[in-house]
C-alpha cells in the first residue's frame, strides 16, 4: 500500500535537490499542482489526495471544472454540454468501479443518423443504411457483405483513413458519408490522416445501429460537472478556476506537478507548435420539444461548414418544453480539442515527448499533454496508471 508519506518524502526530497535557496518562505506549498480541471486532473487529484493523503492545488484556466466534459443549464434550464456530446463508453470495468464512486448513471445507447439529400440514415454504414440509401432488400449479413464486396477497392497497404474506408466500403461511400465530413472536421483530406481517425467508425452488416458497442454505455445520472464536483470535494483538494499555470506557477511551491494541458505549450513550442483541431460551438434553443429524432445528426456534405448538430435532452432524458442543440464548425484557431493523428505530428509529438521524460517533476497526463485521440474513458484509464508509476517511484525516490 502506499502511503502519504512515502509520497510526500519523495516529493521533499526532490525539492531538497532542487533550487531550495529560490523558494520564498511565504509562497503557498501544496504537495500536487495539477493543471486542468479535465477527466486526467481530477482522477489524479483524486487520488493523490483521497488515496495518498497529498495536499493538492487544482488549477483550470477556464471558470468551470470538468474539461471538456462540462455541461450546465443554459439560459432556458436545458442541461447542455458545452464543447459538444461527450458519450460515456467503456469495456474497462475498472474505469466503470472507479467513476461510479461519484455518480449514479443512466443508461444511454448513442444512436447517429447522417443527412445525405432528404434521407436520414444510420452511421456506422449498416445493413439498414444500404438498403435505405439503394432501395435494397438486403436481409442476411452475407448479402451486406456480398454488397460491400463488390465495391470494395482493393489497397496494397492500409495507411490513410481513406484506405480504411475505401477499402472496406468502396468510393462512392466513402465520398457519401466520410471525405467531406473528415475534410471538414480536420481541415485535411483523409488520404493525410492516419488510419486510425475513421477506423473509429467501422462498418457493419447486420442491423445493429448503435454508435458504441462498448459493454458499458451510460450518462453520469447528475451531468458530468456534478460527478467532477463529487471527485474534486475533498479537504486535501483546493480548486482555483480561471487561473492559468502561468500565473500560478511562481505562486506556490510544490513538489510536482500534474500537467493536462498542450504539451507544446509547457516547454513554449520550442520545437514548433503542435496541431490541435479547434472546434466553434452555436448553442441555440428551440421552442418546441424536440427538434430532431436522435441525439446526433451528422452532416457529412460540403454543402454546410458544421459536422453536426446535438440535441442534449436525449442523452439527459430531461423532460423540458424547450430543447437545445448545439452546431459544430471545425477550425484551425481557437481553444485545441482534437491532436490531430499523422506521422508528422506524431514524430514532432515524440520530440516533446523526449523533453517530458527528462522533466520527471511533472507528469504529462490526458488528451493534449500525450497527444493522444482518446475518449473519457482512456483518459481516466491512463490517469489510474499514472498515479499508479507515481506510487511505485516514491519510495525508491524517497529513499534516495
Ligand atoms: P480536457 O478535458 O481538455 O481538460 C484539460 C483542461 O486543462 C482544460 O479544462 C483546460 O482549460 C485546462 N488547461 C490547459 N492548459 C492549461 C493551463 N496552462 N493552465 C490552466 N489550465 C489549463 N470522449 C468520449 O469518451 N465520448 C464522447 O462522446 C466524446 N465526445 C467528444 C466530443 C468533442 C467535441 C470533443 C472535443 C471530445 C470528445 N470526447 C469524447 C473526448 C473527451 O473530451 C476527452 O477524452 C476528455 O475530455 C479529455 O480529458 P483531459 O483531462 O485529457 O482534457
Ligand atoms: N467520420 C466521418 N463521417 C461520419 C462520422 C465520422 O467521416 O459520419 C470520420 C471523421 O473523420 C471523424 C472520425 O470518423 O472525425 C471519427 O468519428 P467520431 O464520431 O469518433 O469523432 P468524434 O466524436 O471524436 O469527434
Amino acid at each position: 500500500a502506499v502511503t502519504a508519506a512515502k509520497i510526500t518524502r519523495a516529493h521533499a526530497a526532490n525539492d531538497a535537490t532542487r533550487v531550495p535557496t529560490r523558494v520564498p518562505a511565504r509562497r503557498e506549498r501544496f504537495d500536487t499542482l495539477v493543471v486542468g480541471a479535465g477527466f486526467a486532473g481530477a482522477v489524479l487529484a483524486e487520488r493523490l489526495a483521497a488515496d495518498a493523503g497529498q495536499r493538492v492545488l487544482v488549477v483550470d484556466r477556464r471558470d468551470h471544472i470538468a474539461g471538456n466534459a462540462y455541461d450546465h443549464h443554459d439560459a432556458a434550464g436545458v442541461l447542455v454540454h458545452r464543447y459538444g456530446p461527450h458519450i460515456f463508453h467503456t469495456n474497462s470495468q475498472m474505469v466503470v468501479d472507479y467513476l461510479s464512486r461519484f455518480t449514479a448513471w443512466r443508461p444511454y445507447e448513442h444512436r447517429v443518423l447522417a443527412r445525405v439529400g432528404d434521407q436520414l440514415l444510420p452511421v456506422p454504414i449498416n445493413r439498414t443504411t444500404l438498403n435505405e440509401l439503394y432501395g435494397l432488400g438486403l436481409s442476411t449479413d452475407a448479402e451486406a457483405e456480398a454488397f460491400l464486396a463488390a465495391r470494395a477497392e482493393p489497397v496494397a497497404e492500409i495507411r490513410t483513413s481513406e484506405d480504411v474506408v475505401v477499402s472496406s466500403v468502396g468510393r462512392e461511400l466513402y465520398e457519401t458519408f466520410f471525405r467531406g465530413y473528415t475534410r471538414k472536421q480536420w481541415g485535411l483530406d483523409p488520404s493525410e490522416l492516419d488510419r486510425s481517425v475513421t477506423a473509429r467508425v467501422p462498418t457493419r452488416t447486420d442491423t445493429d445501429d448503435r454508435y458504441f458497442l462498448d459493454r458499458f454505455q451510460a450518462m453520469p445520472a447528475g451531468g458530468y460537472t456534478a460527478m467532477f464536483a463529487r471527485m474534486l470535494d475533498h479537504p486535501n483538494i483546493t480548486v482555483r478556476t480561471g487561473v492559468d499555470y502561468r500565473d500560478v506557477r511562481e505562486r506556490v511551491e510544490v513538489g510536482h506537478t500534474v500537467f493536462t494541458g498542450p504539451v507544446d505549450e509547457f516547454f513554449d513550442h520550442r520545437f514548433g507548435k503542435l496541431p490541435y483541431r479547434c472546434l466553434d460551438f452555436r448553442h441555440e434553443t428551440h421552442e418546441r420539444e424536440t427538434f430532431q429524432p436522435v441525439a446526433v445528426v451528422n452532416y457529412p456534405g460540403e454543402d454546410v461548414a458544421f459536422t453536426r448538430i446535438t440535441e442534449y435532452k436525449h442523452l439527459t432524458g430531461q423532460s423540458h418544453p424547450k430543447t437545445s442543440v448545439s452546431y459544430e464548425f471545425p477550425s484551425d484557431q481557437g481553444d485545441p480539442y482534437y491532436p490531430v493523428p499523422r506521422d508528422e505530428n506524431q514524430a514532432l509529438y515524440r520530440r516533446y515527448e523526449a523533453l517530458a521524460r527528462a522533466t520527471p517533476d511533472v507528469s504529462f497526463v490526458g488528451r493534449l499533454a500525450t497527444y493522444r485521440y482518446y475518449n473519457m474513458d482512456q483518459v481516466v484509464a491512463q490517469a489510474l496508471a499514472t498515479y499508479r508509476r507515481m506510487c511505485e517511484r516514491a519510495p525508491m525516490a524517497g529513499a534516495v
